[in-house]
């Protein structure tokens, strides 16, 4: 049995010790769930939803103890990490009116009838990063469970203390034993080894992309389902007609929210030329008022960076590159680093190029609305997307134009739990939320019914 220890970022210090689970423990977890699957999908839909429904009063009724847990675990800000709570509760609600409306269709066809049926596919394996641990974790979760299957949950090592909260609160709200399981350990083992396992029939992803295409290269040996929701460097177009003032506002939760680690951070803020210097000037002010400090104080708007080396890596990106202005950070311990805004840089510049998953946004001008969309497009990426503007056509041209998941016109909000989300391209494969993930955690299944015969 070896044990790690779960840092505090903003005191550096150890939050607790977990232990991690072996191989051959998760064998044995991936077998029981298997047996308890098979019971889960003979339940009635409606003590189905009804599980839904208690584990989310479950995470209501522990709400202020989950997030001071999430706060102090990932060193996001306590206002934050309520709303994750809240969301989290909120995405079992939302599905725990799927297991009644997973409908088929009965289709026309010669010589009898023909119907189809959503099957749960068994026991699937949810692989989930350090940035959201509760919020992605349930995103996943409840439609898998919604649909009939069992779940294994690895989170990140960095991060698994909400999820093993969400485990006893889902048993003390009844889900049957052995159905939801969470096993800590690196994604290099115990990852791998879910991915590989022969009855582990999908896996869900959330995470770089580059571990993302090791995932689905592995899962490709069975012909495991995946969905992949993997990284971003998504673009913000600012044209000079838009509310200026709300544009830049707005990029203290869309670019330093979770300190930039969130997949959805608008990183690169393309900004018509005539309406640069204003803007500028508006998000200099933002920047300089953005609170960072405790995350356990409510005034907190941002906290520290998860880990020592992620803070490294961020700040290798800002090394060389040009730096407009900055916030501040608290002395002493924690993984701070300021809010950060380049200009000017050019589109090729790593760190207006790569996700650098940190409190960092380039901004960059544009002149024409061809050239801002063919800019914006020119990444890997594909995630998420904004459009400022009160010319209403352009916004909705622009939003069709744009090769991206998730987009927003004039706001920058990526999710609801009753709509879909996603990514184009690198930024990954299907979709979460909304009534679209329980396609990804079910198979269709055809009968045809002979009615001539006697
Ligand atoms: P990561 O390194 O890809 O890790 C994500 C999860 O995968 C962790 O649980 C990790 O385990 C595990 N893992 C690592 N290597 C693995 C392997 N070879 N096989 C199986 N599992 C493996 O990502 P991260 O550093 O935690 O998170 C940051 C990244 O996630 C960013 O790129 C970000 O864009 C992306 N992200 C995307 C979304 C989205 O919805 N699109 C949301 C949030 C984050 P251990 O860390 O425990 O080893
Ligand atoms: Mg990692």
């Amino acid at each position: 049995m070896t044990v790690i220890d779960v840092i505090e970022p903003a005191t550096e210090k150890v939050l607790a010790s977990v232990e991690r689970a072996t191989l051959p423990e998760l064998d044995n977890v991936i077998a029981r769930a298997a047996l308890a699957q098979r019971q889960w999908a003979a339940e009635s839909p409606q003590r189905r939803a009804e599980a839904l429904l208690a584990i989310a009063a479950e995470i209501q009724n522990n709400s202020e103890s989950l997030a001071q847990i999430e706060a102090r675990n990932v060193g996001m800000p306590i206002s934050d990490a309520r709303d994750a709570v809240a969301g989290a509760a909120a995405t079992f609600r939302y599905y725990s009116a799927a297991p009644e409306r997973l409908m088929g269709h009965t289709i026309p066809v010669a010589g009898g009838v023909d119907m189809t049926f959503r099957e749960p596919i068994g026991v699937v394996g949810l692989i989930t990063p350090w940035n959201y641990p509760l919020l992605i974790a349930a995103w996943k979760v409840a439609p898998a469970l919604a649909a009939g299957n069992a779940v294994v949950l690895k989170p990140a090592e960095l991060t698994p203390l909400s999820a093993l909260k969400l485990q006893e609160y889902a048993r003390a709200a009844g889900l049957p034993e052995h159905l939801f399981n969470v096993v800590v350990g690196p994604g290099s083992s115990v990852g791998r080894h879910l991915i590989e396992h022969p009855q582990i029939g999908k896996i869900a992803f959330t995470g770089s992309t580059e571990v993302g295409k090791d995932i689905a290269r592995r899962a490709a040996d069975g012909i495991k389902r995946v969905t992949l929701e993997l990284g971003g460097k998504s673009a913000a177009l600012v044209f000079a007609d838009a509310d200026l003032d709300a544009a830049a506002e707005g990029l203290t939760g869309a670019v330093f929210g979770n300190s930039g680690q969130d997949c959805c951070a608008r990183s690169r803020v393309f900004v018509e030329r005539s309406a640069l210097t204003p803007f500028l000037e508006k998000l200099e002010k933002v920047v300089s008022n953005i609170v960072v400090g405790d995350p356990l104080a409510d005034t907190t708007q941002m906290g520290p960076l998860v880990s020592a080396s992620h803070a490294a890596t961020v700040g290798r990106y800002v090394d060389d590159a040009p730096v407009l202005f900055r916030g501040t950070t608290p002395a002493g311990p924690g993984f701070w680093f300021p809010p950060t805004v380049l200009h000017p840089i050019s589109d090729d510049h790593p760190a207006a190029r790569e996700e650098i998953f940190g409190p960092v946004v380039s901004v960059l001008a544009f002149d024409d609305e061809h050239e801002a969309i063919e800019r914006a497009n020119n990444t890997i990426y594909g995630l998420a997307g904004s459009i400022w503007t009160t010319n209403a056509a352009r916004s909705l041209r622009v939003a069709r134009a744009m090769a991206a998941g998730a987009l927003a016109v004039n706001s920058y909000t990526s999710v609801r739990f009753s709509t879909p989300f996603g990514g184009f391209k690198q930024s990954g494969l299907g979709r979460e939320l909304g009534p679209d993930a329980l396609e990804a955690y079910t198979e269709v299944k055809n009968v045809f019914f002979n009615t001539n015969a006697r």
